[in-house]
């Protein structure tokens, strides 16, 4: 199967030295990579700027913004099977990029955002439409949140037409930005939660490696 993994944040920048971002370190996205290379799958890994190298036998592509990653993910959605969206993409972007770096006195005490695209709502678009054919794409995302992340999950997954959200509370111990383990929740669109203990992020890869797999076939038999 075609696996497509996005990881790591993304940089919206304010002028050549200055940018909004988040404190993703792309590590799970690289796991769910090297869980489906091993699994004997083709995956495209488009990577927001990371400090991590590049799994044996996946193919990288690095963008910077949103739209960057919402363009190189439309670029090989049409071959692909499965897209796995685990970068923490920024919800907004400054409305203006200056072309060279603004002296204190030319900013203001306010900044003015505009939304950026949401990539899996653009991609939802494309599913069904005559350029993927009659071809499955099973979808799956990530919700982090600073709270109980089940409920908002089970409407997440509704909302942006997933096959599957994988929750993760970002406040609790070993959870979230930065740690090498995870402790997430797996939820479906059929208000299914499941609770996955502490472990670590391959681990959890794994998992999110062996229900795309499943989900596939399901999807493809017309269950
Ligand atoms: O709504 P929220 O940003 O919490 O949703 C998280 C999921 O949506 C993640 O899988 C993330 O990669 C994806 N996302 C997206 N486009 C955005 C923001 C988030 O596809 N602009």
């Amino acid at each position: 199967m075609k696996f497509v993994v996005t990881a790591g944040p993304t940089r919206e920048f304010i002028d050549p030295v200055r940018f909004l971002s988040n404190p993703s370190t792309g590590r799970m996205g690289f796991a769910v990579a090297c869980a489906a290379r091993a699994a004997g799958h083709e995956v495209t890994l488009i990577a927001g700027p990371v400090a991590l190298k590049t799994p044996p036998g996946v193919r990288r592509v690095d963008v910077v913004s949103a739209r960057d990653m919402l363009r190189a993910v439309r670029t090989v959605i049409a071959r692909a099977d499965v897209l796995v969206m685990t970068a923490a993409v920024a919800d907004w972007r400054p409305a203006r990029r200056a072309a060279r770096k603004l002296k204190k006195a030319e900013m203001s005490d306010t900044l003015k955002l505009v939304r950026n695209p949401d990539i899996l709502k653009t991609i939802n678009r494309l599913v069904g439409s005559p350029r993927r054919g009659d071809r499955i794409l099973v979808r799956i995302g990530f919700a982090a949140e600073t709270g109980a992340p089940a409920a908002e999950a089970v409407r997440k997954c509704r909302e942006k037409g997933l096959d599957l959200v994988v929750g993760n509370d970002v406040t609790s111990r070993g959870s979230g930005f930065g740690t090498t383990t995870n402790r997430v929740t797996f939820v479906t669109p059929d208000g299914h939660v499941q609770r996955l203990p502490l472990m670590s992020k391959f681990a959890v890869a794994r998992r999110i490696v062996s229900f795309a797999e499943v989900a596939t076939q399901r999807k493809g038999a017309g269950a």
